[in-house]
């Protein structure tokens, strides 16, 4: 597993010339090494290496030789990663671009320290004294080793931004006792903590939405290539939001199961099904945007954190998931009388009701392979709980948010 972490630091202008040095010479690099590429057809680091090397390290003597090293290796990523697209017809351009320079950093070109992260230069170590933050420590406490390579761009006003990689084995899967359904939706994650069904509210149409119109009322009449436009836009910070969000939420699901010692069932979605998943909603663009933050997205990321601490996932075939009763397997019939209620059907041989998302995961378990006995149909529809998410939830686990729930009543606005 790898993560990156992202620190900017604010240097003296000394240092910021030293660094500023290093990414004009390494860009200089990234550009003989990729024209050379192209030119004999190679994209092995091995032989980019060989075949510039000797013509850089005159070029650019005094710079550390290493970034050369690490020139080459970004190179080839580049060059390979760009083959892979044109492949699938999905390169717009003749050749890989090189936009923005980001200098590579093996062993050789950085050392890591507390108090100060030293870069190699032309000049001789420059040192970088970062505010590291929490998430920072997180990592680094959290039994996450930090890796030997490191990148670093230019920002104005003299700050550098640097990644730091930590890097950790992942953890063997457990044996599972028992199955945690997972259920995603347009607008709610749904699954079962202690027994009951819990829908948990994203609000994701709405925040999606949200951003969507926001963006709109930046950018109507105004070229988005505009300096203020931009900038406005990336106040909006959108993504982030709602990876932050989503982060947290997976959290709470991925330490529900490691509580129950459980494994998490989702529906292996397909991957391009936004049109019957988000409806009523005209424009594609926004369409596949509330799909992929709902349900792809989503799953991704509760996969991601299930690998952190060795819980296992079970994918099951999607079909049916929530028209079929858990329990009689008739097509349920989400509009008795022509009712527009559709969230709650009736099941034809029992007659009970089900909200469509227990429903749902009851099947996942179904389908999981638990044996364990369906509820009893009662005439009262199955309904879940409801917790609204906050963006930014607070609460510990999900179990401590249900217990708070069985004192206070049923909606628990917090999260
Ligand atoms: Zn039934």
């Amino acid at each position: 597993m790898v993560r990156t972490v992202k620190l900017r630091v604010r240097v003296n202008h000394e240092v910021y010339f030293a660094l500023e040095e290093v990414v004009k010479e390494y860009g200089g690099i990234l550009e003989d090494a990729l024209e050379y590429g192209l030119r004999s057809g190679v994209n092995s680091f091995v032989r980019l290496k060989a075949g510039i090397y000797g013509a850089e390290r005159e070029r650019h003597g005094g710079l550390p030789s290493h970034y050369i090293y690490t020139a080459c290796e970004d190179v080839s990523m580049r060059l390979k990663s760009f083959l892979r697209l044109r492949r699938l017809g999905r390169a717009y351009t003749d050749r890989p671009e090189l936009r923005s320079v980001t200098v590579h950093l093996d062993d050789h070109l950085w050392r890591f320290g507390l108090d100060a992260i030293q870069v190699a230069t032309k000049r001789g170590w420059v040192g970088l004294e970062p505010q590291y933050h929490r998430l920072f420590w997180m990592y680094l406490n959290g039994g996450w080793g930090l890796a030997s390579e490191a990148r670093f761009k230019l920002l104005k006003g003299n700050v550098v931004e640097i990644y730091l990689v930590f890097k950790k084995g992942e953890p063997e899967p457990y044996e599972p006792k028992g199955f945690l359904p997972i259920d995603l939706n347009e607008d709610s994650v749904s699954t079962i903590v202690d027994g009951a069904p819990v829908l948990l509210e994203t609000n994701n149409r709405k925040i999606t939405l949200g951003y969507h119109y926001r963006r709109l009322a930046i950018t109507r009449g105004k070229s988005t290539g505009d300096r203020d436009v931009r900038g406005r836009l990336r106040m909006l910070k959108e993504r982030d939001r709602k990876l932050d969000a989503r982060r947290k939420l997976a959290k709470l699901i991925v330490m529900e199961a490691l509580r129950t010692r459980s494994a998490i069932v989702l529906e292996n979605l397909p991957k391009r099904a936004p049109e019957h998943m988000v409806k009523g909603i005209r424009d594609k663009q926004l369409r596949l945007r509330i799909y992929h933050s709902a349900f792809s997205s989503m799953k991704r990321q509760i996969i991601e954190e299930t690998r952190e601490y060795g819980v296992p996932v079970i994918l099951v075939n999607p079909s049916h998931t929530s028209s079929l009763c858990p329990i009689h397997g008739a097509r349920i019939n989400y509009r008795p009388n022509g009712s527009n209620a559709p969230r709650v059907g009736k099941c034809p041989v029992g007659g009970e009701l089900w909200h469509r998302d227990v429903a749902a995961l009851y099947n996942l378990l179904r389908k999981a392979g638990d044996g364990r006995p369906m509820p009893l149909a009662s005439t009262g529809p199955h309904d879940p709980h409801v917790i609204k998410m906050n963006v930014r939830p607070r609460a510990k686990s999900l179990h401590s948010i249900m217990s708070k729930m069985k004192v206070q009543g049923q909606t628990v606005s917090e999260a």
